[in-house]
């Protein structure tokens, strides 16, 4: 598992040194851009110095601290490095090869699922029966039965979660078939990173990565139209998989004829296959939902309860659970009995209606940790390597772009830096924006201005 995301971060780890540590082009193809990971064993990464003793002796000195801070900083945690040479392992290498066994889980989560997200925990009403239908058609007979198949629907209403179902199901089946769950902003972030880092390994690494599937699915497809190289790209992706017979099942907000920004050749793609939608779930299905969610938990509610929260909460199935988790967790801390008095202190805020986003430093922050996978204490923290700075300099930006806070306060929330820091960093920003190769950051920037204010 560990072996798996190294590898799958090789890259960004070598890149992280070659950063940190200024190194210049040469050294690097001659000392980092040999290394491989051979195995990793307990806390302990074996890699390949495919380059002869001397560089063995070398890097020993010289990159053996770098190369721990960056596993570290990438992957956090701490492993110890072996390096060896190749001769070293052919012995290894000799030994009869065991059949490497294909674990369900390692799958699961190589193809980024939820484990809950399944058909057997999926309530079938009368607001999503034909996508289930679809789905599971889809499962059963991936790349056969309806390709693409295009799910829309409004948010929190299940599209996510019969995504993963498909995968599940299709990973049960064939353990051995290659099924990758993305979100389009996932795919969109590290197309950028293969372009950002502008070169052609980087660039073949990602078309192969998302050619060489047997079942693709793109979460919340809305984020990539509009966004011309990632449109581009996806268009390849598309026909490669599709052209080869592979199932391709994509999620959006809308139906495509809807998309405005969408190029007509996508339009008509998504068109080929099925088109199916989720709506809102009826006061039964919301009452199938909360019932099956309580005895997945194992909880015991009492039927008031429920009728409540079936009742007042309608528009959205995650608001629906997260109303429960509420109760739930509210009886827990106050140690109180579950009764309808309880559920309507509780659910007090989430009921009463109209609740406007205000757009706060502190949202920002969230949203674009959230984004870049960090946690917002990186982001107003002091760590300086490039994986962090950028994102930080985008909340700079995003700050002074979306708020009225001043300068000043901006560096308050961001850990405490001064006005100066600020400036420069939204000064960074805007000088990408009016580079000659702004297109990757703008669409950062368009993305997160939508995750931060969705009504815009
Ligand atoms: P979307 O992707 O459409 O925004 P999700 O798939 O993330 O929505 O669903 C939101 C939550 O509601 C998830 O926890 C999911 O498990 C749950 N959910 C949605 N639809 C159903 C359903 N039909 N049965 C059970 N749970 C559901
Ligand atoms: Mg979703």
């Amino acid at each position: 598992m560990k072996m798996h995301i190294i590898q799958e971060k090789w890259s960004d780890i070598l890149n992280m040194i070659k950063i940190e540590h200024d190194v210049s082009d040469v050294s690097f193809n001659a000392w980092l851009e040999p290394l491989e990971v051979y195995k990793v064993e307990g806390n302990v990464v074996t890699i390949i110095v495919t380059n002869g003793s001397m560089a063995l002796d070398y890097i020993n000195k010289k990159y053996l601290l770098p190369l721990k801070v960056s596993i570290a900083e990438t992957i956090g945690q701490d492993f110890e490095i072996s390096l060896v040479l190749p001769e070293d392992i052919k012995e290894e290498f000799k030994e009869p090869p065991t059949a490497a066994p294909v674990s369900l889980n390692e799958n699961i989560e190589k193809a980024n699922l939820n484990p809950r997200y399944t058909f057997d925990t999926f309530v079938v009403g009368n607001n999503n029966k034909m996508a289930h239908a679809a789905s599971l058609a889809v499962a059963e007979s991936p790349g056969e039965a309806y390709n693409p198949l295009f799910i829309y629907g409004g948010v929190g209403l299940g599209k996510t979660h019969l995504m993963h179902s498909i995968a599940h199901f299709v990973l049960q089946k064939n353990p051995s078939a290659k099924v990758l769950y993305v979100t389009s902003e996932y795919f969109t972030n590290e197309l950028i990173d293969s372009i950002r880092n502008g070169n052609n390994t980087t660039m073949s690494k990602f078309r192969e990565k998302y050619r060489n599937i047997d079942v693709l699915l793109i979460d919340d497809i809305q984020f990539i139209i509009g966004k011309e190289s990632t449109q581009e790209e996806f268009f390849h992706t598309f026909n490669a998989l599709h052209g080869a017979k592979k199932q391709i099942v994509i999620s959006s907000d809308k139906p495509p004829k809807d998309m405005e920004i969408l190029e007509d050749r996508l339009r008509s793609r998504f068109e080929w296959g099925l088109i199916v939608d989720i709506s809102s779930p009826d006061y039964e299905t919301r009452m199938a939902i909360l019932r099956k969610k309580e005895e997945l938990d194992g909880y015991k509610i009492d039927d008031e309860v429920i009728e409540y929260i079936a009742k007042n909460v309608k528009s959205n199935i995650r608001e629906l659970e997260g109303s429960l988790n509420k109760i739930m967790a509210y009886a827990n801390l106050e140690k109180s009995e579950i009764n309808l008095a309880l559920a309507e202190k509780v659910l007090k805020d989430i009921i009463s209606p109209n609740q406007k986003r205000i757009i706060t430093p502190e949202l920002i922050i969230e949203v674009v940790a959230e984004h870049f996978d960090l946690q917002p204490s990186d982001l107003t923290g002091n760590k300086r390597n490039a994986k962090i700075v950028f994102p930080r300099q985008i909340v700079m930006y995003l700050c002074r772009s979306m708020t009225e806070v001043t300068l000043k306060n901006i560096g308050k929330v961001l850990g405490g830096r001064d006005h100066t820091t600020i400036m420069n960093g939204i000064d960074k920003i805007e000088a990408e924006l009016n580079g000659s190769n702004a297109a990757p950051t703008q669409e950062i920037i368009d993305i997160l201005k939508k995750k931060i204010n969705p009504s815009k």
